[in-house]
């Protein structure tokens, strides 16, 4: 991808280092296969994945409050954040970061100019273990986004097991996955988020699944309309030849079809949170084909 270097300080990126405590198995395995699961008898089979993240993130919020602080760094009296190497916690400092940095600071380009107003999310490194608002950050659950701190949050450790263990490798793979966790801010600033919940609150669980494919497809979309539009200072489109590629790559290894045949297990179409990998590179390329935000509405369309 040819992303400008973006990477400088400033409060929409911050890195939390590594978290105290453990007992959750922090660091290094897990990924999307691991939040499979993990996060299955945690939530006794309800909603996976993002959407877990998501009304959980709503639960946080009501229970602990906007005041509840639970990010480091903020308020002067946590400790400051410790990376693994013992160091102070500093954001964009590595290879990787300073990527997701980059395609990070992109996606509020591209957002600002279609939504007047556009309130930034923050990106939120960590590594192994943390807080967010929505709960604990762990690898294991891979990244995620948290609308009650409109945070989306990533160990970039992730980005090694994207190549290593679900074969898509590249910068357009990763950037993908960013984008992906932006769209969720986009359906969070939007309302359709919101409307989603309180459907599914009416719905049966498997009806409440298929909303969150839905809600899933539509923020894979929302990533390609990025990965479309994105240019960088030069006015170049940041997408090079084989970054599509890259991207689809990456989109059909997470497809909950997919994932669950790796697993061992035998697909279960009621149970997908996130859609197959048809569907997710059905809306990735839809987004990228376009570069229409209206072309995303995964909610009025056969899927
Ligand atoms: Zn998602």
């Amino acid at each position: 991808m040819r992303l400008d270097d973006d990477s400088g300080l400033g409060d929409d990126i911050r890195d939390l280092g590594r978290g105290g405590g453990g007992g959750f198995g922090g660091g290094g395995g897990g990924g999307l296969g691991g939040l499979l699961v993990a996060f299955l008898p945690m939530l006794l089979g309800r909603k996976m994945g993002c959407g877990t993240i998501l009304i959980l993130g709503a639960a946080a919020f009501f229970l602990l409050g906007p005041g509840a602080n639970m990010l480091s760094g903020g308020g002067g009296t946590a400790d400051p954040a410790v990376d693994s190497r013992g160091g102070p916690a500093v954001a964009c400092d590595t290879d990787a970061e300073r990527f997701a940095c980059n395609a990070f600071r992109s996606t509020h380009k591209v957002w600002g100019e279609l939504i007047s107003g556009y309130q930034k999310p923050t990106l939120n490194f960590f590594e192994g273990r943390n807080e967010s608002k929505c709960g604990p950050a762990q690898s294991a659950m891979g990244p995620f986004y948290c609308p009650a701190d409109q945070g989306v949050y990533l160990d970039t450790a992730f980005f090694q097991e994207l190549d290593q263990k679900f074969g898509a490798a590249g910068d357009a793979a990763q950037a993908y996955v960013i984008a992906h966790e932006v769209g969720h801010h986009i359906q969070t600033v939007s309302g359709i988020s919101d409307q989603v919940r309180r459907a599914q609150g009416r719905a049966s669980q498997a009806e409440g699944n298929a909303l969150q494919v839905r809600m899933e497809l539509q923020a894979d979309c929302y990533a390609g309309v990025w990965a479309s539009r994105a240019r960088n200072s030069a006015g170049q489109p940041v997408m090079e030849p084989g970054d599509m590629e890259e991207a689809m790559r990456a989109a059909n290894a997470i497809g909950d079809d997919t994932l669950m045949r790796a697993a061992g297990q035998r697909p279960v179409p009621e149970s997908f949170t996130h859609g197959t990998s048809e569907q997710r590179m059905t809306w990735l390329r839809r987004g990228l084909q376009t570069g229409d935000p209206r072309q995303c509405n995964a909610f009025d369309t056969a899927i």
